[in-house]
């Protein structure tokens, strides 16, 4: 879709804007790397469109999550020079094509180490079918093994570590793969928690070199302790939320952290009604007028993405002012209560953007109603058309 077609709801990004948070955070986390994470579509924003904004912006590390993202990236013609990260497998998973495209792996258990050696030897015989496969592995495998400091989600517990790092040590003799990097994902509980992460992590690292393993990086932060906490930042710091505008610090803000929200959302006002004091209106009237008014209907609902509970406290921008959210959101639609202001059919209104014209930020819709931007954007739905500015 472009800019000028009729239309009645669509998220603006805003490319500029997500370069310039970028080339700002790489500048705040030099010298180590920054890795733009683009899982769930860039949440929600397009990977591919970003990806490319990405590169322009001179990131040479992606973080993909999935390998169909991944390959959907190489596809779109960003080519080995930029690093590709996926670190979320299905249990039968094939490596060849990753392995064939340069994609960097997230490994959390010796299955997917073993897997993973598989299809670097089966790609080896294929390209030379009559040779030993061992003397012509010439695309080693770019590993990364994943240590589970404390958030227990993947990652690899220290009873499974020696084993892991023994196997990828003798596959790394063999040329299979390439050691790449060592990391782990902290949970965020406290700075405490979070220093004891950052000391597993070394110690996991010590044990892995003590057994004969050498990382090419170590990354362990993303957007919050990235920023907050620059002494764990080690060689790469994997940042989704804070490329996006999002800040993830209660109380701060994008403009406190030099960042701009990318994403504008808006739909184009459908209906305009007047309606007498006490009236009911959507499902259930869990509203009614507290005096005659006007409501207007926004054709956007929860099968876009906005939650339900934004009826309790989010508010909408027409014309640079903001009304409030009344009766329950439906699935295609909710209403706002503009009073006696002159809103007509067609107005933009917007969900969230940047705040320049009186509306909420993403963070500010998503405190309001006690969830995070990052839920928001990524949850969107398909009807919403992403439009490239
Ligand atoms: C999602 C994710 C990130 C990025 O997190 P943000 O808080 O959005 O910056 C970094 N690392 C891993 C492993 C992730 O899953």
């Amino acid at each position: 879709m472009t800019i000028d077609q009729p239309w009645l709801r669509r998220a603006t990004v805003d490319l500029g804007a997500y370069r310039a948070n970028l080339r700002h955070l790489q500048e705040v986390v030099a010298p180590a790397d920054l890795m733009a994470v683009l899982k769930a579509d860039g949440y929600g924003h397009g990977a591919v469109a970003l990806g490319r904004a990405a590169v322009e912006a001179g990131v040479t590390w992606l973080g993909a999550l999935e390998l169909a993202n991944a390959h959907e990236l190489r596809e779109a013609g960003i080519d080995e020079r930029v690093s590709i990260m996926v670190w979320q497998f299905a249990s039968s998973e094939t490596f060849e094509r990753a392995v064939g495209e340069r994609i960097d792996l997230g490994l959390s258990s010796l299955r997917q180490l073993e897997a993973v050696a598989r299809a670097v030897r089966s790609v080896a015989s294929a390209a030379a079918p009559d040779a030993r496969p061992e003397a012509l592995i010439e695309i080693p495998a770019l590993v990364h093994l994943n240590v589970d400091t404390g958030l227990h989600r993947d990652g690899v517990l220290p009873g499974d570590w020696d084993a892991l790092v023994l196997r990828a040590v003798e596959l790394r003799d063999e040329g299979v793969i390439r050691l790449r990097g060592i990391y782990s994902h902290l949970a965020e509980a406290s700075d405490d928690d979070d220093t004891a992460s950052a000391r597993a992590l070394a110690e996991a690292t010590e044990r892995a070199e003590a057994l004969g393993a050498r990382f090419e990086r170590r990354h362990l932060t993303a957007s919050s302790a990235g920023l907050e906490r620059p002494e764990l930042r080690l060689d790469m710091v994997r940042m989704g939320a804070n490329t996006y505008g999002i800040p993830v610090t209660d109380g701060v803000t994008a403009a406190d952290r030099g960042l701009v929200p990318v994403m504008t959302l808006s739909a184009r006002i459908a209906r305009v009604k007047r309606i007498a004091q006490g009236t009911g209106v959507s499902y259930d009237y869990t509203w009614r007028a507290p005096r005659d008014t006007t409501v207007a209907l926004v054709p956007i609902g929860y099968a876009d993405g906005i939650p339900r509970r934004s009826q309790h406290g989010a508010s909408v921008a027409v014309r640079g002012r903001r009304y409030p959210i009344v009766g329950r959101v439906a699935m295609d639609q909710f209403l706002i209560d503009v009073g006696d202001d002159p809103v007509e059919v067609g107005d933009e209104a917007t969900l969230f953007g940047s705040g320049s014209r009186g509306e909420l930020t993403v963070g500010e819709w998503a405190d309001l109603i006690g969830t995070i931007g990052e839920e928001i954007v990524s949850g969107l739905g398909p009807r919403i058309p992403r439009v490239y500015v």
